[in-house]
């Protein structure tokens, strides 16, 4: 383990904690990319009807370390505030997830073939998707899942441990199974803590020759495409290649393979073993060369610029539609549209609402930090608004032909990059 300064920890704080160094490599040397705003936890909504009452919101500053480049934000809050004994799962079944990880079954079976004998472990595992691939080809399988999603999973005969990934979850892994030949991570490694401590983790869970396979939302991405909505608070670091090279040798990893995917608006898929045991392939090398040109100072200035643009050019556009006395109805309330609504400074005098699929629990509730009511999508065939605005963007196309298809007959505002109107 590496030497790194003790540091006091936000989980079990009951509040919050101020990033002073860097939580990968801590260096004080961190340089501020862009302050998004005060904003409420993502998972803070009021029935609909309730007074507001006093509510928290924290202060959400991008920093990037000069030393190892990691960004990340500036305040890590107590994950009992951000997942509330109420927080809902959602099982990872979206169609693009799924064929996501079909894929990533095949590269691995391609690239570092596993046999019948070989362990799979997913860290977060949720209901199973990803490791129904593994024991489906034929592997023996085990996930580790801190939600009830974990039962969904169990129910397919994926033997999973209900319980946060930590050294404790990795030995009871080891101890049921033995060490795995290749562990999985997709979409987690941003969200805990200590990420020295799952990394480590890891390590007591692989194999020798064992493969860490993790997949994380890519900064570049976010920056290319304006996702400044994916910055909230359950996302403490934002990953490049460079700076998981950073983090994963500090513990004896070495990057082998990696390369972008589309899911979650654009990620990395990278592919680490203990040093040595694999030839580097020529994937790596290229990556680490584009962030280095466009990672740099300046260039973090320009997305800063180029959000506040894009929010003052969706009022422009806004102001003439209120003008108008027509309505624009939201779709989609994920986390991320917490932060644009936020940031944006959208109120339920400018939305009429945000509509979500039957069945989800953000129905009934407001979005947080507002009184924007969260309904039912059937509304938005029923009361055909003039505009519906997307806040899942990064799905635009496949969102406006579902629409359509189901009998939506107005415009389709897309927000982002820059703000577009769809013609009817
Ligand atoms: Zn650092």
């Amino acid at each position: 383990m590496p030497t790194i300064a003790p540091k006091k920890l936000a989980a079990g704080s009951g509040g919050s904690v101020v990033v002073e160094t860097c939580q990968v490599c801590d260096s004080p040397d961190l340089e501020p990319v862009m302050f998004i705003g005060y904003l409420p936890p993502v998972n803070t909504m009021p029935l609909i009807g309730s007074r507001p009452t006093e509510q928290p919101a924290y202060p959400a500053r991008v920093l990037r370390c000069r030393k190892c480049q990691l960004v990340q934000l500036g305040l890590i809050v107590d994950p009992a505030i951000l997942f509330p004994p109420t927080y809902p799962y959602t099982s990872g079944t979206t169609k693009i997830l799924r064929d996501n990880f079909a894929e990533m079954y095949r590269e691995v079976q391609s690239l570092y073939p596993l046999t019948s004998d070989d362990l799979a472990v997913d860290i977060g595992s949720n209901d199973g998707t990803l490791l129904s691939n593994f024991q489906n080809g034929g592997h023996r399988v085990y996930g580790i899942e801190p939600t009830n999603a974990g039962k969904l999973a169990q129910a397919r005969g994926i033997t999973t441990d209900i319980s946060f990934f930590n050294r404790a979850a990795a030995r009871r892994a080891v101890a049921a199974k033995g060490r795995a030949k290749i562990v999985t991570a997709t979409n987690v490694f941003a969200h805990i803590e200590d990420v020295h401590e799952i990394v480590e983790s890891v390590l007591e869970l692989l194999d020798e020759n064992g493969i860490f396979l993790t997949e994380s939302h890519y900064f570049l991405s976010l920056i290319e495409t304006l996702q400044y909505d994916t910055i909230y608070h359950e996302h403490l670091r934002y990953y490049t290649l460079s700076s998981l090279k950073y983090l994963l040798e500090m513990h004896g990893l070495e990057i082998i393979h990696a390369h972008r995917i589309p899911t979650h608006g654009g990620s990395i898929r990278v592919f680490a073993a203990r040093k040595g045991k694999y030839p580097v392939r020529n994937t790596v090398v290229p990556i680490l060369a584009e962030e280095a040109r466009e990672i740099t100072e300046s260039k973090l200035q320009e997305f800063a610029r180029n959000v506040v643009n894009s929010k003052v050019a969706l009022y422009a556009l806004l102001k003439d539609i209120k003008a108008r006395g027509e309505r624009v109805y939201a779709i989609g309330a994920p986390s991320r549209a917490s932060t644009f609504v936020n940031y944006v400074g959208l109120d339920d005098g400018i939305l009429d609402c945000v509509l979500e699929i039957k069945g989800s629990c953000k129905i009934g509730k407001y979005m947080p930090g507002t009184l924007i009511p969260v309904l039912e999508e059937s509304k938005l065939y029923a009361d055909q608004p003039a505009y519906a605005l997307l806040l899942s963007w990064h799905i635009a196309d496949e969102l406006i032909a579902n629409l359509k298809k189901r009998g939506f007959k107005g415009r389709f505002i897309v927000p982002l990059p820059e703000p577009r109107i769809t013609s009817p």
